[in-house]
């Protein structure tokens, strides 16, 4: 499906400069994602600190030739000749129209899809419920934002039968747009939960602004067991079709009599339109009871049968969300994305590993299944799947599956290899020969991918720390917002990012484009570069033997105290370098590390002045206590002392010096003291240190239950027999004890763990490599998931029980706890 370029300037309403004739088939709004160039639409956004405008003249080398701007380029008749720039006065609603007038182009059912928890899976389900017979367009993964929804309704085709598409939030007044763009005939709402709640005020406004897709929406499914949904809906008047299901009220469009979970499955037994059926899940959880729910009636809505509904509920497969990073054996890296074979979401895997900085030398493969995709012709898959690879740089191709390999003569990459199922591939020579690679493996779970992956990775201690980089982006994007777009920004990942792992969250950060990123050490900043990070690093406690190694890999020190700069100095000359960049840091209260900023300021103007070897590219000082209202008398006081130092240095000295002071508490609290940069630290990880709140959850410490024993109550449980116990007890035993990071103070029930969602406390004294946790009110089995912190029990809640504060635990989590990353 392409438009011409004329008929899209008709569509958006815009002022079109330049000529060319073109073709558009894509469209794009981050440069870093391009890929067939001829028939792409760039759209440049102007998004808070970012501004798409800046990457014009590098995608129209890439060979864009076509742009949707709000300022067209001055040189637009020269430089760009051949290309077209439709002026528009907001290029976000300008993407958001296209979509909206594409929408329009179908008169086929339209599920859009909203709630804070369960969207991608309804959404999913619904595709696998549906998709045999049906030809389904759906969001790629959970693009669901003021961005992602016109790129999903994009995808919209003449081989389209259903469109589902999810609607997320996280401010007033967005959904709105979403409503308009997707104009969906059946909207559905699935859970109402606490997810997001930051911007919204209470739960009945959260909910009232998730219903606004309801509105003039034909048919709508929720259910209405849930209080504050049933009131916010009742109260919106809606006309059209109501299909809310309930458990409790015989009255509903769906009503659900029993469910009865036995072993792995949940039987489900309900009433719809006056007629009993019933279906089999293979989940026996509350929230896939009920999304598995929510799916059955628009499934049923939509025609399904009762017979084919049951049968296909029968082999729901679960939803991977993510994307994971692992380092597997013989130096390998792997991305495994098992979230499902289709076109879409391997475009959004191919694009991650191609962005990302790790394959210096090493070569880019891919394991792929068959694409389970109805519709199209093979043919045209098969070559679309090839010239995929080629754009994103894959450079050897394993092909699995009947289907692929029917069509290998279409895969037009320079390795490549294929096999009819994962059992032959594993016996092979290709599967043994596989090594420093980054291998991007994507195959739906049908394919029995997990096999691959469980062969290829490094088998971990049975304790990992799981970093959702994801949420470190939402994070960043939280404090910019408080921040003006030309602020800078230092990233603080010293103490190996606060515990969640320097080298991914780096890489994450440069993908992001931070200013800075600041660690404490030499040596860290070492690391990161050997391991493909070209930004500027700020190394915040330079020890004076690794000048060399700072000059060597770029690394800018904070220069504190006169001793250290008169050393610097010497080293930088004997070196032969000239105006290498460091950072003046001033002593404005915590009588830490720094220069007087009044005392001090003449003989360090003077000094700096009678040298080249360095120059001064910032001046700062850090807020004692930034983090309460008590100390805003004495953090303004500072912030004066440092202005009247600051300003001094920076009068001296031709070139623009930036000066900074806010920390993550400071950027909240007090914005109007951003000056020319920021330093987040503690914020990026997802916690606000003003309030313990969390912001977006990034570290979760899981581990699993090893040994479980039913203990008399007249008994003891570890060293010192501390655990005394008052009752007949179930004392769980888990792989991870203070030598990983596990606080010993937490132990004789000062702290507490969840497993499967309950509190189990930690009883007697907690041992060098092992734990013991009292769930004796827990319905729990040996090999069970036991989380420490993460979400449901943040960090906060461990450091308030033991009297210290979030930092101190994030950075207590041993070298020996595997870092496990992935993206939702
Ligand atoms: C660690 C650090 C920060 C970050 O502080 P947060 O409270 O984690 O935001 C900022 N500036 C300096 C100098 C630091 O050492």
């Amino acid at each position: 499906m392409t438009y011409t370029i004329e008929k899209v300037t008709t569509l958006i309403g815009a002022h079109r400069f330049g000529t060319a004739d073109a073709n558009i088939g894509f469209l794009l709004t981050d440069s870093r994602s391009l890929c067939f160039a001829e028939e792409t639409l760039f759209f440049a956004l102007k998004s808070g600190r970012n501004d798409g405008h800046n990457y014009i003249y590098d995608l129209y080398r890439r060979g864009v030739r076509n742009f949707v701007v709000e300022d067209v380029p001055a040189d637009y008749n020269t430089t760009y000749a051949d290309a077209n720039f439709l002026k528009v006065e907001n290029s976000l609603v300008a993407l958001q129209r296209l979509a909206e007038r594409h929408r329009e182009e179908y008169d086929i059912p339209i599920v859009g899809i909203t709630g804070s928890n369960g969207k991608t899976i309804v959404k999913e389900w619904l595709y696998q419920l549906l998709s045999p017979e049906m030809n389904v367009t759906r969001s790629p993964r959970s693009y669901n934002s003021q961005i992602g929804v016109p790129l999903s309704v994009w995808l919209l085709n003449e081989q389209s039968q259903v469109g589902v598409f999810e609607a997320g939030i996280s401010e007033p007044g967005e959904m709105q747009a979403l409503r308009g763009i997707i104009q969906p005939d059946i909207a559905v709402l699935t859970f109402i939960g606490d997810a997001h709640q930051k911007n919204f005020s209470s739960l009945e406004e959260k909910c009232r602004e998730k219903v606004v897709l309801f509105h003039d929406t034909k048919t709508i499914v929720y259910c209405k067991d849930d209080e504050v949904v049933d009131r916010v809906v009742r109260s919106v008047g809606y006309k059209g079709e109501n299909l809310a299901w309930s458990m409790s009220d015989r009255s509903a469009a769906l009503f659900v009599e029993s469910v009865e979970r036995k072993g792995l499955t949940s039987t489900i037994h309900y009433i719809y339109n006056g007629e009993a059926g019933e279906y089999v899940l293979p989940f026996i959880d509350e929230a896939s009871v009920r999304n598995s729910v929510t799916t059955a009636v628009v499934a049923l809505y939509l025609g399904l049968s009762r017979e084919r509904l049951a049968e296909r509920m029968a082999s729901l497969e679960p939803v991977a969300m993510r994307l994971e990073v692992k380092k597997g054996q013989r130096g390998c890296t792997l991305i495994n994305d098992s979230y499902n074979s289709d076109i879409n979401s391997l475009d959004i895997a191919l694009d991650f590993m191609s962005r990302r900085p790790d394959h210096k030398g090493r070569k880019r493969t891919l394991i792929l299944s068959d694409i389970y995709q109805t519709g199209e012709p093979l043919d045209v898959l098969y070559k679309e799947v090839s010239d995929l690879c080629v754009q994103r740089g894959v450079e050897k191709i394993i092909g699995i599956g009947p289907q692929i390999m029917e069509h290998a003569d279409l895969i037009e990459v320079g390795e490549k290899y294929f096999f009819h199922d994962v059992t032959s591939f594993i016996h092979s020579k290709v599967f043994e020969s596989l090594s420093d690679e980054v291998i991007l493996i994507k195959g739906a779970r049908r394919f029995g991918f997990d096999n691959i992956t469980e062969l290829l990775v490094q088998k971990v201690h049975e304790t990992i720390l799981e970093v959702n980089l994801s949420n470190v982006v939402k994070n960043l994007n939280f404090y910019r917002s408080f921040m003006r777009p030309e602020t800078k920004l230092v990233c603080m990942i010293k103490a190996d990012a606060y515990g969640a792992g320097a080298v991914e969250i780096a890489k994450t950060l440069q993908d992001h484009r931070v200013d800075y990123l600041a660690v404490a050490v030499a040596d860290e900043g070492v690391t990161l570069r050997k391991n493909g990070i070209t930004s500027n690093i700020m190394i915040m406690n330079p020890e004076m033997s690794a000048f060399k190694t700072m000059f060597d890999y770029d690394l800018e020190p904070e220069v504190y105290s006169f001793r250290l700069l008169d050393a610097l100095v010497r080293e930088a000359q004997k070196e032969g370098i000239s105006n290498f960049p460091v950072h003046i840091k001033l002593d404005t209260g915590m009588h830490r590390l720094g220069f007087d900023p009044d005392k001090d300021m003449p003989e360090l103007i003077d000094r700096l002045q009678h040298q080249s070897a360095i120059v001064p590219r910032s001046v700062f000082s850090h807020f004692v206590g930034s983090d309460s209202d008590s100390f805003d008398e004495f953090s303004a006081h500072q912030f004066e002392l440092f202005k009247r130092g600051s300003s001094r240095l920076c009068a001296a000295f031709p070139h623009k010096i930036l000066r900074h002071i806010d920390n993550s508490a400071g950027i909240e609290h007090f914005p109007e003291r951003q000056l020319d940069m920021c330093r987040l630290g503690l914020g990026l990880y997802g916690y606000d240190s003003r309030d313990n709140s969390m912001i977006n959850n990034v570290t979760t410490l899981k581990t699993t239950i090893l040994q479980i024993h039913d203990v008399p109550a007249d008994e003891t449980v570890g060293y010192s027999r501390r655990g005394k116990l008052t009752r007949n007890s179930r004392i769980a035993a888990i792989p991870i004890g203070y030598a990983d990071g596990l606080n010993r103070h937490l132990g004789n029930r000062h702290g507490f763990c969840l497993v499967n969602g309950k509190k189990a406390e930690y009883v007697g004294n907690i041992c060098m490599d092992v734990a013991m946790i009292d769930v004796t009110d827990i319905d729990c089995a040996e090999g069970d998931q036991v989380v420490i912190f993460g979400e449901e029990l943040p960090v906060t809640t461990l450091s308030d029980a033991i009297d210290t504060i979030p930092y101190e635990v994030l950075t207590g989590i041993s070298n020996r706890v595997k870092r496990v990353y992935y993206q939702d």
